[in-house]
């Protein structure tokens, strides 16, 4: 099927991008790397107007660190971070949740900010941006501002952009020496949307007991989910395997997730127990050292 007509837009810069979609309002909407966008528009599940197309413009497309982390322009490939030396080195978490997004041509064209606008409850991204305590750069009309991840996600397919906005892009900050990360999904095939998944970052003090922890968890709410009464289970104490029970077994049990032709709720429901298990020790074993 093709989608319905509509006008294309190619601007060059980030200013005029956003004065199109001021000008188009609700009838416009952003183009990046087209995997969600274009195939909802084949299906005629989406019809603008008007489509303006971030692919031609520069600025946004860029992988830098600076102080603080890594910054990540919105366009940036997601096939572009898993090829990264430096978001291995600095943000493994985000580097080992690539390889779970669709398929490699699929990363080849899927950009970082386009999966976080986009905002699909079973996407790995946005669990990830709430682990890591990401900040979303985003530009509009009356200039720009930064939201917090945690603030970000509002509903399924629902984010805090008013509607002439764009991402523009993300910033990841570096964890503490300490620091173990892990994220864990069950699809029905490789490159298929998780049923549920969960993304883990646990930090341990000298002593060995956590200081930090941080889970959320993907394809089993209308957004990630972030558990922050497991999280408190095992921070301040030296996490044994009992312990580990404990918070998954918190994790779930406040969680309610929807049935559909993947899987059952309580299908999802058992298996995030079961994956923030596993969670937990992977990135435990990072954190001690006992697994790169
Ligand atoms: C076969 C297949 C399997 C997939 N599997 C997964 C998976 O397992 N996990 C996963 O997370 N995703 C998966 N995807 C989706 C893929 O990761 C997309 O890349 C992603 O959801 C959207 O990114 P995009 O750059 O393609 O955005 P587009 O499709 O171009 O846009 C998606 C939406 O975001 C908006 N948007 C895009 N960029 C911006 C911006 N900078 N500012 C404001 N709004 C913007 C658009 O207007 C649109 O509404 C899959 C896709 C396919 C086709």
């Amino acid at each position: 099927m093709k989608p319905a007509v509509f006008d294309y837009h190619a601007p060059a810069i980030v200013q005029e991008a956003v004065e199109l979609l001021q000008r188009y309002g609700e009838d416009a909407t952003v183009l990046a790397g087209g995997q969600s966008l274009v195939p909802l528009m084949n299906l005629r599940l989406s019809r603008p107007g008007h489509v303006v197309d971030l692919n031609g413009v520069p600025e946004l497309d860029y992988l830098t660190v600076d102080g603080e982390g890594i910054v990540v322009g919105a366009t940036t490939r997601q096939r572009t971070l898993e090829r990264s030396d430096t978001v291995r080195d600095l943000c493994p978490l985000l580097w080992r949740a690539m390889p779970l997004v669709g398929h490699f041509q699929v990363r080849n064209r899927g950009t970082v900010g386009g999966s976080l606008a986009h905002a699909d409850p079973a996407s790995e991204l946005p669990a990830v941006a709430l682990v890591l305590q990401a900040e979303v750069g985003v530009v509009g009309p009356t200039g720009r501002r930064d939201v917090k991840a945690e603030d970000f996600f509002i509903d399924a397919y629902t984010t805090a952009l008013d509607s002439a906005e764009i991402v523009e892009h993300v910033r990841f900050p570096s964890l503490p020496g300490g620091t173990g990360t892990a994220i864990l999904e069950v699809a029905r095939r490789e490159g298929d949307f998780a049923m549920a998944g969960v993304a883990a970052s646990l930090t341990l003090d000298p002593e060995g007991l956590c200081s930090s922890a941080r889970l959320a968890l993907f394809g089993v709410g209308p957004t990630p989910v972030r558990v922050i009464k497991a999280e408190r289970i095992l921070e301040g104490r030296a996490i044994t395997e009992e312990l580990v029970g404990e918070a998954a077994a918190m994790a779930v049990q406040d969680l309610d997730p929807s049935s559909d032709v993947h899987a059952s709720a309580a299908y999802r429901k058992r298996v995030a127990g079961v994956l923030v298990r596993r969670a937990i020790a992977e990135a435990l074993a990072r954190a001690t050292g006992e697994q790169t």
